[in-house]
Formats: structure tokens, C-alpha cells, sequence
């Protein structure tokens, strides 16, 4: 195994468990280890500290698996992580009105680059890193011993493959071709997935429980849900009874796949409305023609990708989120999120008063959202938590 010594100095967050390792912070590697090969991690007075997977291409030169010499990364060990993970999800699925969620969350569950979603009795995989690549015969094989699913199917089309000089994907892996519209419930609603056109794995199970905890706001309410995707938000709060639900996502195909779940369930009574456009312009339509909401859900995509970014995307933040304020209806409900890793709870609280301050509403927090348990937050890996959104309620 071919070892990689690091410069004077960095040990410490590896000693903390943190799983990356920058280029920036290696004195030498001493060999040519391929991309995604698992070498050793030696301090600057070449003490072991870790074994990882390399990648020569990636800011990330090393994602550390394991701190324990004498604990080989063999199959064993890929197996017995997949299992791991797999087992803490059984709750969820426990109680039969849910059969979604994410059973491998990548550094999270101790496999960097991995993620697994769950669509009842299909799987969709993403890989995001040259280690793992090397390892998915091994992970597909526990999963099929595991899981015995319809299908596994790999949607590593995510742009940060690049990064490790992989190339996208778009594929079967195993089993039988899952079809079109894969039926799945989330808290008793059913929805089609579209895994091999849908965005990301095809589904957003992150929402899961802020859709549910939302939708008890919504009873007799007329209800705005931007950055719909497949109606996550709109289902539950049709079936919550709202008087009124207009859906907004700039997607002809996640458009037509809510409109798909709405038949699918046929909640009745309620009035629904899609509206394929641009959030942006579509507030600004619905402000010129003096139309008004109850409660407004604001989930758009992320504007942060890396620290960077955060200003701008602050700024972004803020202007969109003026205008949800101002199409509320007095003591009306702002459901926002962020799932910008780079913006934590406080900045995120911050830019909502900010918001405030520019449409010249008042605003109370009545209600923090957060990530679920399948997406779970490692102490060592703050990076890991993502997903937060404030209930405001607006005057
Ligand atoms: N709330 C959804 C998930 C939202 S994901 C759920 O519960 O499932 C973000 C969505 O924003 C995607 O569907 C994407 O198509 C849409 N989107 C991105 N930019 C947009 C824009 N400028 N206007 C409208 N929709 C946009």
C-alpha cells in the first residue's frame, strides 16, 4: 500500500476524524497511487494516522475510511458499513406508510462518494467518487444480498464526478429496467419516479417530514408552492385539506409528473393550479396582479455551492424571499428553505431579517426545519448538514 505523508502541522483535523484531506496539506506521496486506490496516511513523522482513497485530480486528495491500523478496508469492510447504514433506516420504513428514504448518505455513513436511495423496491445509486467507483461491484453485490431489490439503477450524473475525472452515468446495474414511473408512498401519499429523467436520484426525500409538519398550517388556506418539483409540498397539503394549491417549478417534466401524483391520489375538493415558470418572474406577475397567499413554500435549488459563493447568494436569497413576504396575506406563513451546506442556520436566519427589513414586514420564526434521519450529521463532518428552513409567520 503506498503511503502519503502529511505536511507539519495539518494532523489535527485528521486526528479529529474529519474524512478529507486538501492537496495543499500532503508533503509528498511516496509512489503513483491511481485514482480512487486506498493508501495509507502517515504523519510528518510518518506515524499512521489513517487509511483513504486517493485521487490525484481532486482538492480532496485523500477520503479517510478508516483510523484503525490494524483494520483492513477489505470487502468486509465495505460490506459491513452498507449493512450499517442500511439497518438505520428500518424505522423509517417501519410503519408502511413510507417506503422512500436514503439509505446510504456518502461520508455520513462512513462511505465518501456513496449515496443509495430507496423507491420501494428499486434502487438508485449515485457515484461521486473514484473509490467508491472501484468498490461497487462489492457495495451492489451486499445491497442485492441485503435488499434482494427489483432494480439498481446508477444516476451518477451529477457534475461533481467531474471533479474525480469520472465520467457521468446513466444506467442499469442490476436487475430488470424499473419503469417509467416507479410507485413509491412518503407518509401515506403515493408518487411516480421518474429515476433515469428525474432530477438527482429522482425523488427529494429530504422533505419528508417538513412537508407533513408544513401541510398542518395549510387546512382552508390558499397555498403557493415554488420550486414544486413533483409536488412534495402541494400533496401533503392537498390532503390536508387546503382551500387552494398553485405549484411553480421552471421543470416541463417535474410539472407533468406532479399533475401525474395529483391523479394518482385523487384528493378531492381541493382546487389545484400548475404553473410551468420561472419562480422569479412568476412573483413578480402574481405582485403586479395584487394576488395574495396564505402560506407560501419557497424551496429553490442551491444558490451556494461553496463558501465562496455565500454573498451572492445571500443576496439571492434575500430578494426572493422580500417577495414571498410581500404576497402574504397578514399573519400569513413563509415556509423557506435553504439547502446551501455553505449557509448555516444563524446566516440563514440573518438573511431572512434582512428580507424583512426590505419588504417592510415583520416577521416571527415559529418553526425550525432540518434534514431527516436518513440524512444523518457525523460530529467530525459538520459539511454533512445541509438542509434548514424557517416557518415565518409575517405581518
Ligand atoms: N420542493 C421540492 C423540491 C425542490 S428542488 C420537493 O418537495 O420535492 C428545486 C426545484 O426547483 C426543481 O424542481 C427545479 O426544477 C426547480 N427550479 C430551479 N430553478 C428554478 C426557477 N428559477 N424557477 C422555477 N423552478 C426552478
Amino acid at each position: 500500500m503506498i503511503d502519503v505523508v502529511l505536511k507539519k502541522g495539518k494532523e489535527k483535523a485528521v486526528l479529529q476524524r474529519h474524512p478529507w484531506v486538501f492537496s495543499g496539506a500532503i508533503e509528498k506521496v511516496k509512489g503513483k497511487p491511481a485514482n480512487g486506490e486506498i493508501v495509507r496516511l502517515l504523519g510528518s513523522k510518518d506515524d499512521f494516522l489513517a487509511y483513504g482513497f486517493y485521487n490525484a485530480q481532486s482538492r480532496v486528495a485523500v477520503r479517510l475510511l478508516e483510523w484503525d491500523e490494524n483494520t483492513a478496508v477489505d470487502e468486509a469492510w465495505f460490506r459491513d458499513k452498507v449493512r450499517t447504514a442500511v439497518a438505520g433506516r428500518n424505522h423509517i420504513l417501519e410503519d408502511g406508510n413510507t417506503d422512500t428514504c436514503r439509505l446510504v448518505f456518502s461520508e455520513s455513513d462512513y462511505l465518501p462518494g456513496l449515496i443509495v436511495d430507496k423507491y420501494a423496491r428499486h434502487l438508485a445509486v449515485q457515484v461521486l467518487t473514484s473509490g467508491i467507483q472501484n468498490a461497487l461491484p462489492v457495495i451492489i453485490d451486499e445491497l442485492n444480498t441485503l435488499l434482494k431489490p427489483l432494480s439498481i439503477y446508477d444516476k451518477s450524473d451529477a457534475s461533481s464526478r467531474a471533479h474525480e475525472g469520472l465520467e457521468t452515468t446513466n444506467t442499469l446495474l442490476s436487475g430488470t429496467q424499473p419503469p417509467e414511473l416507479v410507485m413509491v408512498k412518503e407518509n401515506g401519499i403515493t408518487y411516480g419516479i421518474n429515476i433515469a429523467e428525474g432530477q438527482k436520484s429522482g425523488f427529494y426525500c429530504d422533505q419528508r417530514y417538513n412537508r407533513k409538519e408544513l401541510a398542518s398550517y395549510t387546512k382552508g388556506k390558499k397555498v403557493l408552492d415554488c420550486f414544486s418539483y413533483t409536488g412534495g409540498f402541494t400533496l401533503n397539503s392537498l390532503r390536508e385539506g387546503a382551500a387552494s394549491v398553485t405549484s411553480v417549478d421552471s421543470s416541463a417534466l417535474a410539472i407533468e409528473t406532479l399533475e401525474e401524483n395529483i391523479r394518482l391520489n385523487n384528493f378531492a375538493g381541493a382546487e389545484h393550479t400548475a404553473i410551468k415558470s420561472d419562480v422569479n418572474v412568476q412573483l413578480r406577475k402574481f405582485r403586479d396582479d395584487g394576488e395574495k397567499f396564505d402560506v407560501i413554500v419557497l424551496d429553490p435549488p442551491k444558490y451556494a455551492p461553496s463558501r465562496s459563493a455565500l454573498d451572492r447568494a445571500s443576496r439571492a436569497y434575500k430578494d426572493l424571499n422580500r417577495l414571498g413576504m410581500q404576497l402574504l396575506n397578514s399573519g400569513g406563513l413563509l415556509a423557506t428553505f435553504s439547502c446551501s451546506g455553505a449557509m448555516d442556520m444563524e446566516t440563514f436566519k440573518q438573511v431572512m431579517a434582512w428580507a424583512a427589513l426590505d419588504a417592510g414586514k415583520q416577521v416571527q420564526f415559529v418553526y425550525q426545519f432540518h434534514q431527516p434521519e436518513d440524512h444523518p450529521v457525523r460530529a467530525s463532518f459538520p459539511e454533512g448538514e445541509y438542509l434548514k428552513g424557517l416557518l415565518c409567520r409575517v405581518w
